[in-house]
């Protein structure tokens, strides 16, 4: 018996072994096993069985050890493996082990205990024989006879006094019968037994929710691949129309996987899920995972999954690799967001990934969001998704109102540039009367500057790619870091000839220090990396803010997802050119679903919600849509410059980064390889670039990047990797294939 092992730890192949005769009956494909290489041993995964024809057989070494009796990664999961390694051009090795925790790979030993219980009864003369001849034993088993469930052994024996011996001798006679049991960590437990206030009642369907469960339990009774997108305005009720689809799956037989951002595990949105889908579907355990778990609530929660024990898992981006059995259902919610994107190898999209695993497992797979992605919304209108939309709010309230204030007259009125506007002070005053509370965002993403002008709000961009230029420090210029075009960086406005042009956004310090001038009664706090850095820091001041201790918090949009403030009532978003205004052609998306997301969050409790929104360019698109939360108005502009680019979601792009200490060397040699990539892969892709990155040097090493965009993935990705390892790179050069990123600065 021969099989293909694929060996983790730096192994990108599949290599072969012979299976020695002990170890056959429990060797299938995806076990976990141990093999030599060269000199040492390893883990892999068993990728197939058999050899190819003509193999040399006699000299293979043998497969040393099978850790689990069962596999470890189930075909479904092997195949997902396969199909990222293709289509991310990742290493095998690496993608398993994002796929099976580090506690399993290194065959953690399980907590286990033994339980006892009544193995055969006894009637008449054999009861009297053993209490005359073994009093211990006698009472183990009449204590064990009156018991309806298996009792814990250890300490079974510790109280009624018996020895080991004797409980052993009855397991021999099988008057008595011993069995292990798993015992079992629950993530997030401390929060449960504290006792925190997880309401969250059953809700009667509106007609709207009860259309898109239809349609969705339709899709589950057919048992077969299909993806639909959820679009549903902020407080539409999504996440019942997903309880009652897990509930469908659930007494199908099935498993379900429930996929949120990182950012919205909080501890109290696990706990509210867990009760709602416990009191939907009864008995049914709900496993979380997530990159803060312990290696042993993680080998638990695989464990649950593996043996069948727990069939749903609410988790982040990872989730998506939890062993469900069965798996009928995932729901990918927020799919929108960013975070779903991994940005280290294997740099995979958690959605992506969701829709191929669906389609791989026969199930069906439902991406929800109140701002669907341009990809997500393109594909629903083809109809290669179908759509289920919810138009109506549960509550029947209106969506808060967003105010626009025209920063360029702010600028004129105020005589320089103001951080807060009037407008804003004045409501944050009011808020502070009425002890309600405020939060201030600044949406600032990277670091990097495009000029604005303060007076006519004109941003200079890119003539062939339509994104923003970005000024340059070190020579004083302004680049597109798409095709690197260059020009220098003009000292007035090129439009209006003004000489107020800025550079630079503002800072949650500014931002703070500006309301602690103008709002001096309001108890201020701010959040933002540097205290994000200091975790017990973060919480404190959310735990203070949540009891009304501070009156305005300001940070980064970090805070705009995942935190429900039910006394927040005033939501400012201080500077949304800086998430506009910068070299992404996503920008515009961004900042769109940003506004309708931080829209939906003030307000929330039993008071109106009010949204102020301070830009020098008040009439760009995610602004005017935004405001009157124009979801489709949004989509059909935004998509016409996609298209006429040949943006995502009109073609695919990978990114390609090479970094090394001596930048002319890594100008040379990406611009060499830029030829010869163009050369070998023709019109298959475009290529732009090769130019400096955004950021030109992090830690001595500088950094230059190409673009490919493409039709197809899969036509051009199996080539450029392996053209990519021939190409005679340098040793000091490194460099990172990214497939479908989501942030292009
Ligand atoms: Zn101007
Ligand atoms: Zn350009």
């Amino acid at each position: 018996m021969i099989v293909g092992v694929h060996p983790l730890a730096g192994f990108d192949k599949l290599l072969h072994y012979r299976v020695p005769e002990p170890l056959r009956a429990t060797v299938e494909v995806g076990s976990l096993v141990r093999v030599p290489v060269h000199a040492r041993f390893h883990l892999g995964i068993v990728g197939e069985m058999g050899a190819p024809k003509d193999f040399p057989v006699e000299k293979l070494k043998a497969l040393s050890e099978v850790v689990y009796p069962f596999p470890a990664l189930a075909p479904d999961l092997l195949a997902l493996a396969r199909w990222m390694a293709g289509y991310y051009a990742a290493p095998m090795d690496a993608i398993i082990e994002t796929m099976i925790p580090s506690a399993v790979r290194r065959g953690m030993g399980l907590k286990q205990e033994k339980l006892l219980s009544i193995g055969r009864r006894l009637e008449g003369e054999e009861l009297s024989g053993l209490v005359r001849k073994a009093p211990q034993q006698a009472r183990l088993y009449t204590f064990l006879s009156r018991q309806l469930k298996p009792q814990p052994k250890g300490l079974v024996l510790r109280r009624l006094g018996i020895a080991a011996a004797s409980a052993a001798a009855l397991v021999r006679q099988g008057i008595v019968s011993e069995e292990s049991r798993r015992v079992e960590r629950v993530a997030y437990s401390d929060d449960w037994s504290r006792g925190e206030l997880v309401t969250a009642q059953p809700h009667d369907l509106n007609p709207e929710q009860a259309a898109a469960v239809g349609g969705l339990k339709g899709a589950l009774a057919a048992h077969k691949f299909s993806t639909w997108l959820l679009h549903g305005i902020t407080g539409s009720g999504k996440t019942e129309v997903y309880l009652h689809a897990m509930d469908a799956a659930l007494k199908a037989g099935g498993g379900a996987i429930f996929l949120v951002p990182e950012v919205a595990l909080t501890p109290q949105a696990v706990a509210r899920l867990r009760s709602r889908l416990e009191a939907i579907a009864p008995g049914h355990r709900c496993v979380v995972w997530h990159s803060h778990l312990s290696e042993g609530e993680r080998l638990d929660a695989w464990l649950a999954l593996v043996t069948g024990e727990a069939r749903v898992v609410v988790g982040a981006r990872s989730a998506i690799f939890a062993p469900v059995r069965d798996l009928r259902l995932v729901i990918v919610d927020e799919e929108h967001e960013p975070a779903y994107k991994q940005d280290e190898a294997p740099r995979y999209h958690g959605r992506d990934v969701a829709v191929m695993r669906s389609k791989l497992a026969g199930a069906l797979c439902v991406l929800g969001s109140a701002t669907p992605s341009l990809e997500s919304f393109a594909n629903a209108t083809s109809g290669k998704y179908r759509l289920a939309e919810l138009t109506q709010r549960v509550d029947g309230r209106r969506l808060p109102s967003i105010e626009i204030v025209d920063m360029r007259v702010e600028a004129m009125r105020q005589k320089g540039l103001a951080t807060l506007s009037r407008r804003l002070v004045e409501a944050i005053r009011d808020r502070c009367e009425r002890r309600e509370q405020t939060i201030l965002f600044i949406n600032r993403r990277g670091y990097s500057s495009s000029p604005l002008c303060t007076k006519c709000g004109h941003v200079e961009s890119c003539p062939h790619c339509s994104i923003a230029l970005t000024y340059h420090r070190s020579d004083e210029t302004l680049r597109c870091h798409l095709c690197g075009q260059e020009r220098p960086a003009p000292l007035r406005c090129p439009k209006c000839g003004a000489p107020d042009i800025r550079w630079r956004g503002l800072g949650t310090q500014r931002v703070e220090e500006a309301v602690h001038r103008l709002v001096p009664k309001a108890r201020v706090a701010r959040l933002d990396s540097d205290t994000m850095g200091r975790k017990n820091r973060f919480r404190e001041i959310l735990g203070e803010f949540r009891l009304g201790r501070i009156d305005v918090l300001v940070g980064t949009q970090m805070i705009a997802k995942g935190l429900d403030f039910p006394n927040v009532t005033l939501v400012g978003l201080v500077d949304a050119d800086l998430s506009m205004h910068i070299a992404d052609f996503r920008a515009n998306e961004r900042t769109f679903q940003l506004l309708v997301q931080v829209a939906g969050r003030a307000g929330r409790g039993d008071r109106a919600g009010e949204v102020v929104v301070q830009t020098f360019t008040p009439q760009a698109a995610p602004i005017q849509f935004s405001r009157k939360a124009d979801y489709a108005g949004f989509a059909a502009s935004e998509l016409e410059p996609r298209r006429s680019f040949r943006y995502p979601p009109y073609r695919h792009i990978i990114h390609h980064l090479f970094r090394g200490p001596n930048p002319e060397k890594l100008k040379f040699f990406s611009e060499q390889w830029a030829k010869r990539a163009a050369e070998v892969l023709g019109d298959r892709v475009e290529l732009k670039g090769p130019s400096p990155a955004p950021i030109e040097k992090i830690k001595d090493q500088y950094r230059w990047q190409l673009w490919y965009f493409t039709p197809s993935v899969t036509a051009v990705i199996g080539e450029l990797a392996k053209l990519r390892a021939e190409f005679a790179w340098p040793d000091d050069v490194t460099q990172v294939l990214d497939v479908d990123p989501v942030n292009l600065v």
